[in-house]
């Protein structure tokens, strides 16, 4: 068996880890200089998001042998709307590191994996199986599954982030949900350390939302975050990431090729949430190829979770600041704690399973 790994992001690393484990080495090539030469930023995994597993990183490690360290556990997040901000505090989840730096989430993976990575690939999708046994796409873009027919598009996102100085708490995070600013999507920021933090705006590419200024959005937004943290925040660096695809493939496998990470669909519409979907795509896959199980079978929850997440985003997307005001004050309770701090439940199920008759002409 000769297995081509396309991309060294959470996907492709964390299948070529796991292959190693079965005895099998495969290549990965990967389109960039070295893994994660990209922007810096903060991403979270938050537990709720992965019922019935609590703790992500400890079913990893003590599932797969992949181990993940955060930047921080955390502890408290902020929810703030026009009006009303609420905070729900337990143990959330976690924030970590991508892109360009040494500690970053595919940094750590990388450091794991023993199989060769050939960097600065320009090796196709085609040239790869005609020269591989099977191939894993995990280029982190769903370019060829959308080429092959093999994806159904749902949102195309705009991203726009800057990395500030000031003083932050690793424990906790932030998000704000305003649509002067976010129109049907969030804002958020992640401490990155003590004195840096990641702020970014995220909002779906609908017609009605590009009529807006990105840049007075951008600097609305960022009033309203140093008005609501009380600090004058410096920018340092900025990134912006522009049609970035949220959907999923009709089909994990097709032949001797798997769709992992974002090519799968690892991306959660609600949130944006995908790293912890990501790496157990990749995971599955090298199940499959290992004797281990189906990939189209261990991928099948990860495929409800993507429609039940597609069905809250769509009743959000509902929902004007009034609405959005109404929301953030109803989670300042100690029942929405407990709901984030049980892991038997998963909430967004059940909440799905509601919404999903008033927004049933909106899911194609
Ligand atoms: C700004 C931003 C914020 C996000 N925040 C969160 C968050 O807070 N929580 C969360 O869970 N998720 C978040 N996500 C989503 C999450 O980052 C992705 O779902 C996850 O990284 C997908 O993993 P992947 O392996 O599919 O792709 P990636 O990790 O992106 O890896 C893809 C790799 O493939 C390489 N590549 C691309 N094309 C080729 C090619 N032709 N040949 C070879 N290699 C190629 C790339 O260079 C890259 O190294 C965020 C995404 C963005 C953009």
């Amino acid at each position: 068996m000769k297995v081509a790994i396309m991309g060294a992001g959470l996907a492709g690393l964390a299948c070529a880890i796991t292959l190693e484990k079965f005895g099998i080495e495969p290549i990965i090539f990967e389109d960039r200089e070295q893994v994660g030469d990209r922007f810096k930023n903060g991403e979270i995994i938050l537990s709720l998001m992965n019922r019935p597993v609590r703790d992500a990183l400890a079913y990893l490690s003590e599932n797969y042998e992949i181990f993940l360290s955060p930047i921080g556990n955390i502890k408290a997040m902020n929810v703030f709307s026009e009006n009303n901000q609420a905070t729900i505090e337990g143990q959330l989840g976690f924030s970590n590191i991508r892109g360009r730096h040494q500690d970053s989430m595919e940094a750590q993976l990388a450091r794991q994996v023993k199989s060769k990575i050939f960097f600065n690939s320009k090796f196709t999708y085609e040239e790869l199986l005609k020269d591989f046994t099977h191939v894993i796409l995990a280029t982190g873009d769903a370019a060829y599954a959308k080429e092959i027919q093999n994806f159904k598009e749902d949102l195309t996102v705009t991203l726009k982030g800057a990395i500030v100085e000031g003083n932050f708490n690793c424990f906790k995070v932030a998000s704000w949900l305003d649509s002067r600013f976010a129109p049907q999507g969030y804002g958020y920021m992640i401490p990155l350390s003590k004195t840096e933090a990641n702020i970014v705006i995220a909002y779906p590419e609908y017609p009605e939302n590009q009529k807006n200024n990105l840049e007075e959005m951008w600097k609305l937004y960022f009033q309203k975050v140093c008005k609501d943290i009380k600090q004058d925040l410096k920018i340092v660096d900025n990134f912006e990431v522009n049609k970035y695809i949220i959907g999923t493939c009709q089909y994990p496998r097709i032949g001797n090729t798997f769709f992992v990470g974002n090519n799968f669909g690892s991306i959660m519409p609600f949130l944006g949430f995908g790293q912890y979907v990501a790496i157990l795509t990749g995971i599955y896959a090298a199940m499959d190829l290992c004797g281990q199980g189906s990939y189209e079978e261990l991928t099948k929850p990860l495929k409800k979770a993507y429609t039940n997440s597609l069905v809250l985003r769509r009743a959000m997307e509902k929902l004007d600041n009034k609405a959005l005001d109404t929301l953030v004050k109803s989670l300042d309770s100690k029942i929405i704690e407990k709901v984030f701090n049980t892991s038997s439940f998963d909430p967004l199920r059940y909440v799905s399973y509601i919404l999903r008759p008033l927004v049933k002409n909106t899911l194609k």
